[in-house]
């Protein structure tokens, strides 16, 4: 597959904007593609490389692709700056001086996927000492073979701002219409993706022998999209809804899934992002497994067995940065509160009810620093609530409400979990919104060099973030500085290319952080830009940091529908 066509197509793409044009296109796109290809091709629509949990990360910052821009185009690199500084997007920025280039290429060869693909793996793959200079001279090589269209893209794709607007459900979409032409295939291919969280993988399988998608099964190594909860507000209704069910405390820790297949052992967060070399002990701990093959997920979280004492996610990760990670294990030490079992040695358990996976993993755990989640079997909303007020004499969040019934249901939320959680104040709900920028310090915060955070939620819709909070508070000194530190390492010229915005903080960001936000209440105001609606969007009133959400990613915050609908059931109430 020749990557013009391609760009081309990633070109009209863009100025579609529904769901079912967009998977017509990508169909039609499929179809041309061939079984060795689709795996790649598949990978740079989703801007990315690999499945997030192989660790390849571009890493190229913008200044370096200026670089290898001015080297291409022969233009000075102040002219990119400039011509950057007006367009707000170094990829159509690149693609204006590659049409009016001074220098034209000689070898301008066309590129296929393949070789686009693995150019790009090239620049990624190089480190140690120099390798900037390296990668900027391999991207000036990809760039002087590409088209100004083709180099748009390739432009994007480094400095990791594809944002094609193509979600993976579209993509799902458009493989199984590439086969047969309508969606009869979709829920298959979404289990599959949903087991192994590796869309290309998927796709290579679906090309080269179809019959086994609908029989994929979940393997070691290749971590499932996590089960996640639903919400009710009260004990009688989490009852009214699921009826007798086993309660958990809901632990605020730290999410792994942990993968076993004999003495090779890897953790996964709840992002999918290898963790294995942060809990040491836990390797340990997991090795002296029994089973040979093993999937399995629970709550990492610092707990002092003789006072029955648990230490939040942020105490646990503080206890790594405080302490190093060998004193950390003999001060406060961790343990996983084990929740569910997926995968034992050769059988997928994701269809298993949760009654009798529970009961497989009695036979396993506790084993040493691998504890059980600890649960009660509830029929009544009275009981249930007696759980949730243990829960919160214990020092955790509340409970989660398990349907016994019911599959493991990697990817989705569902009502198989409902979550019932302590309230902040006067607010019940909370949101996680991406940080898009920050403000200085002023008065007494001056000192910190930062003074508050500039938050977004996702409108579908438009395929946009949208401002909803100016956060001002709810961080402690400490706190302060570390966001400052972490914030200033992606601070970009301009804002990101997908927000819409009103307010102006001191200072853009890469949207790269998730932050927790409880309020007051949902308003309207002139400032945000959330769902607006005649000159007012949606805001938070009184809005505080809860906590960075390092295990969530910007595919996870509240959108802008969500916002609605708190907003609506605020004022039903
Ligand atoms: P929240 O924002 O409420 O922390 P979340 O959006 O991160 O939740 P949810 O799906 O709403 O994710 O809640 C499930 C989370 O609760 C899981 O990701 C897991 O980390 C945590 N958890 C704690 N204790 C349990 C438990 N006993 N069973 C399942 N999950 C648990």
């Amino acid at each position: 597959m020749n990557f013009r066509a391609v760009a081309e197509v990633f070109l009209e793409i863009e100025k579609r904007s529904g769901r079912l044009e967009m998977t017509d296109i990508l169909a039609e796109l499929f179809k041309k593609t061939s079984a060795s290809d689709i795996d790649k091709l598949i990978y740079l629509t989703q801007g990315i490389l690999a499945p997030p949990y192989e660790g390849i990360d571009l890493g190229m910052g913008e200044q370096f692709a200026i670089r290898a821009i001015a080297a291409v185009s022969g233009y000075p690199k102040e002219q990119i700056e400039n011509h950057y500084k007006k367009s707000g997007d170094l990829g159509l920025t690149v693609e204006e001086v590659m049409s009016k280039r001074k220098q034209q290429s000689l070898s301008s060869a066309e590129m296929d996927v393949n070789f686009v693909y693995k150019s790009l793996l090239k620049i990624a793959k190089t480190g140690g000492a120099g390798s900037q200079d390296l990668k900027v001279k391999y991207l000036t090589e990809l760039l002087n073979n590409s088209s100004p269209a083709e180099a748009r893209f390739i432009v994007r794709f480094v400095l990791g701002r594809l944002r094609l607007g193509v979600g993976d459900p579209t993509i799902l979409d458009a493989l199984s219409f590439s086969k047969t032409g309508d969606k009869s295939l979709r829920a298959e291919l979404e289990r599959a993706y949903n087991v192994c969280s590796d869309l290309g993988y998927v796709a290579k399988i679906f090309f080269e022998f179809p019959d086994k998608i609908s029989k994929f099964s979940v393997q070691p190594f290749k971590p499932l999209q996590p089960a996640l909860a639903e919400r009710l507000s009260t004990p009688e209704v989490i009852i009214e809804k699921i009826g007798e069910c086993a309660c958990e405390f809901k632990f605020d820790g730290f999410r792994l899934q942990i993968h076993k297949r004999g003495s090779e052992v890897e953790f996964y967060s709840r992002k999918l992002e290898k963790m294995t070399h942060m809990f040491p002990e836990v390797v340990e701990a997991v090795s002296k497994l029994k089973a040979k093959e093993i999937i399995f997920e629970g709550e990492a979280l610092a707990y002092n067995e003789k006072e029955n004492k648990y230490y939040s996610f942020q105490q646990t990760i503080q206890r790594k940065r405080k302490h190093g990670v060998d004193k950390a294990s003999k001060e406060l030490p961790l343990n996983v509160f084990c929740f569910d079992i997926l995968y034992l040695d050769g059988k997928d358990l994701t269809e298993t009810p949760y009654n009798e996976r529970r009961k497989r993993m009695e036979k396993i755990f506790p084993l040493g620093l691998l504890k059980l989640s600890n649960r009660k079997l509830v029929k009544t909303a009275k009981e249930l609530d007696m759980q949730f007020k243990e829960s919160l004499k214990e020092g955790l969040e509340g409970i989660m409400a398990k349907d016994l019934n019911a599959p493991y249901t990697a990817g989705k939320r569902k009502f198989a979990w409902i979550k019932l959680k302590k309230s902040y104040g006067k607010s019940v709900d909370t949101i996680d919104a991406i940080i898009v920028g920050y403000y200085l310090g002023r008065g007494a915060r001056a000192e910190f060099e930062f003074g508050g955070l500039l938050a977004a939620v996702y409108n579908e819709d438009k395929r946009k973030l949208e401002t909803v909070a100016r956060i001002g508070s709810g961080y402690s000194e400490d706190e302060m500085r570390s966001i400052q530190e972490m914030l200033e390492k992606i601070k970009t010229e301009s804002p990101p290319s997908s927000l819409d915005y009103k307010m102006e903080p001191d200072f853009w960001v890469e949207p790269k952080y998730v932050v927790e936000i409880a309020f007051d209440e949902i308003t309207l105001s002139p400032t945000h830009t959330c769902g607006e609606r005649d000159g007012r969007g949606y805001a938070l009133r009184f809005p505080r940091m809860l906590k960075m959400r390092s295990d969530k990613s910007i595919n996870e915050i509240t959108t802008v529908e969500e916002v609605i609908i708190l907003f609506e059931r605020q004022n039903q109430h």
